[in-house]
Formats: structure tokens, sequence, C-alpha cells
């Protein structure tokens, strides 16, 4: 089958294509301008035919992608702004809403040969902030984010207006779903990871340019920007491989038990000195950060129960080491770190 993947330049999309051509799926990926294409062609040239690239400037525009879905049996949406920068919270909710929509949109008019779409979500439209520890699963729903910056606006925090387009367009996917119910011959499955980490396929001319989550990893982990002893063995969350999170998208297009779920994909905690740890083994000139630091005693707050993405769709995941010896390799390749 050929599988529509959105936003197909992405830190993520490449992984998820790679791993949909290597599954031997053909793959067509979007992108916002002809400048994007180079890239991802060199990249997957070996597949040659297998992978095309179209141009889909406004993901947010009626019937964007009326073209896009022709002949495609099965979509990845994964298009959507992930940057803590925003004033308005609507720079980051009108592409993420719109986007879901209007893909979902033209899947309904024009994808007649459609029998899945896989909504790339986030586990930002799962966990609720908060001062004791839980372990959140499918049926939590980040509501707060949407409150605050539905009282707040310009002054809501700027993670909360990322989480709050995530929780958005999530909604908007099931919504669209629940109203179309007898009109859809495709099902929807989304996929919630935690924060994403690991070595990088896309196009980044230095590592201060690279995307939010793995820019974070290089600056915090490597060169522990503003992280003092106390914010390396406190600080932290949970965290996916993107090699992964790709698979989890190869998964959840084979699995027809997946059809109408969420799943949380995620491999576990982690404190930001668990990585200062694992990277000391694999390169030298990472600080010692943290030498008092005990991983039993740290607590983390936030958890997931991942049982239903392991039940349903096979999910297995590398360990913290093979994920930050895969990052090391892929930025010394880089010239990123000796
Ligand atoms: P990237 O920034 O590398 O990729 C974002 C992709 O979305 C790019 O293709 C980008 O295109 C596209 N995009 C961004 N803004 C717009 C817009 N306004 N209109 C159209 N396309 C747009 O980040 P990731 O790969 O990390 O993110 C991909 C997805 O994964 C997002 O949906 C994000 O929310 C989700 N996610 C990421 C996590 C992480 O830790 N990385 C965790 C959980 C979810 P362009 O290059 O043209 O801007």
């Amino acid at each position: 089958g050929k599988i529509l993947v959105t936003g197909a330049n992405g830190y993520i999309a490449l992984w998820v294509v790679k791993s949909l051509l290597e599954k031997g799926f053909s793959v067509r990926g979007t992108v916002r301008s002809e400048a994007k294409v180079n890239h991802l062609k060199e990249t997957f040239k070996s597949f040659g035919d297998k992978f095309e690239v179209v141009v889909v400037e406004d993901i947010t525009k009626d019937g964007a992608f009326d073209e896009a879905v022709k002949g495609i049996d099965a979509i990845e949406h994964t298009a959507s702004p992930f940057h803590f920068n925003a004033v308005d919270p609507q720079e980051l909710i009108v592409p993420a809403v719109g986007g879901t929509v209007s893909v979902l949109q033209s899947a309904l008019k024009y994808g007649t040969d459609v029998k899945r779409v896989i909504v790339l979500s986030s586990c930002a439209a799962v966990l609720e902030p908060l001062t004791t520890p839980k372990t959140f699963n499918e049926e939590n729903w980040n509501n707060l984010s949407i409150q605050e910056v539905e009282e707040k606006g310009k002054d809501a925090l700027n993670s909360n207006k990322y989480r709050a387009s995530k929780t958005l367009a999530e909604k908007a996917a099931w919504k669209f779903v629940d109203e179309h119910k007898g009109e859809l011959k495709w099902d929807l499955v989304t996929l919630n990871p935690p924060f994403v980490f690991g070595p990088t396929l896309h196009e980044v001319g230095s590592a201060s340019s690279l995307n939010t989550s793995a820019l974070d990893w290089y600056e915090s982990v490597l060169e522990q920007t503003g992280k003092d002893d106390n914010a390396l063995a406190t600080g932290g969350s949970c965290y996916i491989d993107v090699r992964d999170l790709a698979l989890a998208h190869v998964y959840a297009l084979e699995k027809e038990a997946a059809a109408g779920n969420r799943f949380i994909i995620s491999a576990g905690t982690f404190k930001w000195q668990d990585f200062v740890n694992a990277a000391r083994k694999y390169t030298t000139g990472v600080s010692a950060g943290n030498q008092s630091y005990k991983p039993e005693d740290a607590v983390h707050l936030i958890k997931y129960d991942t049982s239903k993405a392991e039940k349903v769709l096979g999910m297995t995941y590398v360990s913290l080491e093979e994920t930050t010896k895969a990052i090391l390799d892929d930025f010394k390749e880089k010239g990123w770190w000796p």
C-alpha cells in the first residue's frame, strides 16, 4: 500500500518514512515548500519510485490535501508546530487543529482507498501538570492547558500554549470521526508520545538549530546549559526513542485491533542525570554533573501506563543507553560533539 506522511521533513517524520519504506510500503510525503524536497529525496533515493514528495503549502486551507490523499491507503499525520516561542497561542492552535481537520476532511472526500488515519498527538494532550506523582493512561486528557490558554491568552505559559494546541487538535480529530460516523471508510488511531529523543535523519544545519526535543537533549545532557546539580537530578520527564516511535507508526497501521484507540508510547521516566551518566560511557567532554545522584531515589511526578501499546501494538523499547549511544554516534558523525 501507499502511505501519506504529512510534514515528512520533520525530525520524527523522517524516521516514520524510513520505517514504512523498510517494511515495504510506498510513501508519499508532504512538505511546505520546494526547498524541503531535496534532502528527503536524497535520503531515500535507494527506495526509487517507492518514495515521492508533494508540496502542500498551507495545511490549514480547506481542501489542502484533496490531491495528496488520492491513491493513498493510509495516512500518518505528523505536521504540527512544536516550539515554545509562540506569543499568541493561535500561532500553534491554528495549524495544529486546522491541519488535522483539513487532512481528515480531504480523506473523507477524496480518500477512496484510505482505511486508517493515524494522528501523531502527544503526551501533551494527556498529562496535566501536578505536584504529587500520578500515573496517567489513555483515559486522561489535558484540559488544564486549554483552560489556561482560554483564560490567559498570550500570558499563558508557553509550554501550555503548545500543550493546548496538541490537545485541541486531537480532540478535533476524535470529534470529526464521531460526527462523520456513518460516512467513513477509515478508522482513526492516535499516538501519544512524551519527549522524543534519538538520532536525526532530517536536515539540520547545526546543533543549535535542532528541533525542540533533540535540542533540549543536546543542551541539557552535553552542554548542561543552565542545569545545576539539582536540575540534573530532579529535571526530567518521560521519553521515547524516535526509532521506536517510528515503529509504533507502522504497528498502528498493521494491527487491526488498534482501530479507534489512542496509545501512549513511552519507554519510561528519566532525569537528565541518567542521560549524563550514559553519555559519559560513550564519549568524552561531558561534565560529570551531579555525582551524588541516585536513580532509585528520584521522584517521578509523571508516569504513564503503557500496557495498552504493549498489548495491542506489541511495542518494545530500546534502552536508555542505546538511545544515548545512537545520539552520540549521530552527533559525532555530524561534527557536533567530539
Ligand atoms: P519538527 O519541528 O522536526 O517537525 C515539525 C513538522 O511539522 C515539520 O514537518 C514542519 O514543517 C511541520 N510544521 C510545523 N509548523 C507547521 C505549520 N504551521 N504548517 C504546516 N506544517 C508545519 O518536530 P517533531 O518531528 O518533533 O514534531 C512532529 C510532531 O510530533 C508534531 O506533531 C509534534 O507535536 C509531535 N510530538 C513531538 C514530540 C517531540 O518530543 N519531538 C513529542 C510529542 C509529540 P516545516 O519544516 O515546514 O516547519
